[in-house]
């Protein structure tokens, strides 16, 4: 028997959860918030600190296991905002000093795409009637504030095969709901808010090869706002089909060139019924297989941490004494740099 338990903190989520032989026995986390405006850092940073010790016990709680059962300690290395992740390796390297238990580095965009592969559901979920996901290789289509990719594994490494040129795109939708005056986050409100849309109003479609850009569509909208000549609820009704189509030519096209028959979404926008819907539609039509982790594994969450770090702990990768302490965070890591020695 396996136990990992998994630290994430990359932005503004501090979550820990905890794995037992790639089963998710808990999974809780606290988000920091604004009032207006974005992260700041430092602030979010404070966030992790003073709510980790409360978090860590609630998720040996819901596991009902005592921390010495604990076999190894996963944390978020990178990509991510440089005083959130330290906050996090420094909880990890705390608690693998005194647990005497080794460090294993996940990199976060690939436990997003990994937990896809989780066959388990979370169980305070499993009773809702959730869609377990459960894809063997698929294509990742990552939606979150600051990251839009589309990954996955081909040629013993995690590869992008599409991104984002500026903003992610959670960070574009927030951007617009915040200068429409709806306050953060903007995603939950333009999705309610576009089921009242009617009308589509064109909008530019940015997808450059692989590659999607949203700062042209921003643009746009705000001077479409800004002279009154649409609704609130046109714009953001046209905003989803328009984006979620781009994204979704996108991850399309990967799943073809790669020969792939499996979707799985992640981040925080993938929370978007309407996405899921599109996505579906997109699966039935080309025959491909459509996974969609629950809410709480779709955010930024421990167990994800946890999940791929069990993998990498059974392939025998652990950092122990001076090696774990000396360990760094990687706020730039990108996915294609990350080694991967514990998939054949
Ligand atoms: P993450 O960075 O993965 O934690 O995701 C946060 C982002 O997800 C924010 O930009 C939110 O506005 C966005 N988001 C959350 N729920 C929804 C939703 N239902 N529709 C669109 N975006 C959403
Ligand atoms: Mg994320």
């Amino acid at each position: 028997m396996t136990i990992v338990l998994g630290i994430e903190s990359t932005a503004h989520t501090f979550g820990i959860g905890i794995v037992r032989n790639g089963k998710i026995i808990s999974n809780k986390r606290d988000m920091y918030t604004t009032k207006s405006g974005g992260i700041i850092p430092m602030d979010s940073a404070k966030h992790h600190r003073e709510v980790s010790n409360k978090i860590y016990f609630e998720a040996l709680n819901e596991a009902k296991i005592s921390e010495e059962k604990i076999d190894a300690i996963s944390f978020s290395q990178g990509p991510g905002l440089p005083p959130c992740l330290l906050e996090g390796m420094k909880f990890a390297k705390t608690l693998s000093k005194r647990l005497n238990k080794p460090l294993v580095p996940v990199n976060h965009c690939v436990a997003h795409l990994e937990i896809g592969n989780c066959r388990s559901a979370y169980p305070e979920l499993r009773s809702k009637g959730n869609k377990i996901a459960g894809a063997k290789n698929p294509v990742l289509l990552y939606c979150s504030g600051a990251n839009t990719q589309v990954i996955s594994y081909a040629g013993a490494k995690y590869r992008v095969f599409g991104e984002t040129l500026d903003l992610g795109v959670g960070n574009f939708i927030d951007t617009f709901a915040r200068y429409a005056g709806l306050g953060f986050p903007g995603g939950p409100k333009i999705e309610k808010i576009a089921l009242k849309g009617k009308n589509y109003v064109e909008l530019p479609y940015s997808v450059k090869g692989m590659d999607v850009s949203f700062s042209g569509i921003l643009t746009n909208l705000k001077q479409k706002l800004e002279r009154k000549e649409y609704s609130l609820e046109d714009l953001s009704f046209s905003l989803q089909e328009t984006v979620f189509s781009m994204l979704l030519e996108t991850a399309e096209r990967a799943l073809a060139h790669l020969g792939k028959k499996e979707l799985v979404l992640g981040g925080g926008v993938a929370c978007n019924s309407r996405l899921q819907r599109m996505s579906k539609k997109m699966c039935e039509e080309r025959k491909a297989k459509f996974f969609c982790p629950e809410r709480s594994l779709l955010v930024d969450n421990g167990a994800m941490i946890a999940y791929l770090g069990e993998i990498m702990f059974k392939s025998g990768i652990g950092f122990s004494g001076k090696k774990a302490q000396n360990l760094d965070i990687k706020p730039r890591q990108r996915t294609d740099e990350v080694e991967v020695s514990w998939k054949n």
